[in-house]
């Protein structure tokens, strides 16, 4: 069936577009959900090679959803799509972007600030990554669609579970690996979290992926330290449930701050 979806979409499209997107698997998978812009990048991104199938919702937020797709070459993706239209989207995510020194022409319309904050997610994706957080790999995105790799614990299309619900087996090791995940981020990436907590972890057979990159703020932004504090200490209280000797959160915190200013000079 899948299959089907691919030739229809790419024989038919772009002519006459939205009327053929309706015709399609792809509207069936996401048709409740999405305006038409949304349909349409979604397209461009099937247009592009870079999705072939969408294969249905793994996840659902307010203000996301996390949806099963494959690539051209078989490969799973996991495709988080922002969702525009809500109120709370605008109120709650607001202070993030603004004083940004990144994101200083961010427009005043909803549908800007959800492109905006899809394209934060996808540069910070990266930016994690260079400095050698586990994260899901950016692919692409296109206006509120963003692309990454599927993680996994093994079975296709079922997420990895959440380290609140699957507690690492060895949480000392684990908790060393995610204080220099932390320390990475902030030293050599000038970059915080700020939703850092056992509800953006996965285990994925024993390895942390840090997921869900949208609210993430360089350095440099006025709540940056706030933040970083706080992803500290939610995450040392994590640990301490797991009866880690973890020490003290806010000795953790100003080590980390003096060593930022120090290179700084
Ligand atoms: P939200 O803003 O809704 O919290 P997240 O980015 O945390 O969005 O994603 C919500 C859920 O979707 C996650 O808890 C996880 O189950 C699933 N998910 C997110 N990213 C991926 C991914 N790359 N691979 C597999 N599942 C994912
Ligand atoms: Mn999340």
């Amino acid at each position: 069936m899948e299959r089907d979806l691919e030739e229809r979409l790419l024989k038919r499209l772009p002519k006459s577009r939205r009327k053929r997107i309706k015709d399609s698997r792809l509207f069936e998978v996401v048709e409740e959900v999405f305006d038409y812009p949304t349909l349409m990048a979604l397209y461009d991104l099937i247009n592009k090679g870079i999705i072939r199938v969408m294969r249905g919702v793994v996840a659902s937020g307010k203000e996301a959803r996390i949806y099963w797709a494959e690539d051209p070459s078989g490969r799973d993706l996991a495709v988080k799509i922002f969702l525009v239209t809500t109120a709370e989207f605008r109120k709650s995510r607001l202070k993030y972007i603004e004083g940004d020194p990144r994101f200083k022409r961010v427009g005043r319309k909803i549908r800007d600030l959800v492109r905006t904050w899809c394209s934060k997610e996808f540069r910070n994706l990266k930016r994690a990554r260079e400095v050698g957080v586990r994260v899901p790999e950016p692919i692409a995105f296109k206006e509120n669609v963003l692309v990454m790799e599927f993680i996994d614990a093994g079975e296709r299309g079922v997420p990895a579970p959440l380290i609140k619900d699957a507690p690492p087996e060895d949480p000392e090791t684990a908790f060393k690996v995610i204080k220099s995940y932390i320390a990475a981020l902030f030293l050599r990436g000038d970059l915080v979290h700020a939703d850092l907590s056992e509800y953006n972890i996965m285990n994925s057979n024993g390895e942390l992926v840090i997921i869900d990159w949208g609210s993430a703020v360089h350095g440099s932004h006025p709540h940056a330290y706030e933040f970083l504090e706080r992803d500290v200490r939610t995450i040392f209280r994590y640990f301490e449930r797991l009866e880690v000797d973890v020490g003290d959160a806010y000795e953790f915190f100003k080590r980390l701050v003096e060593e930022k200013e120090s290179t700084l000079g």
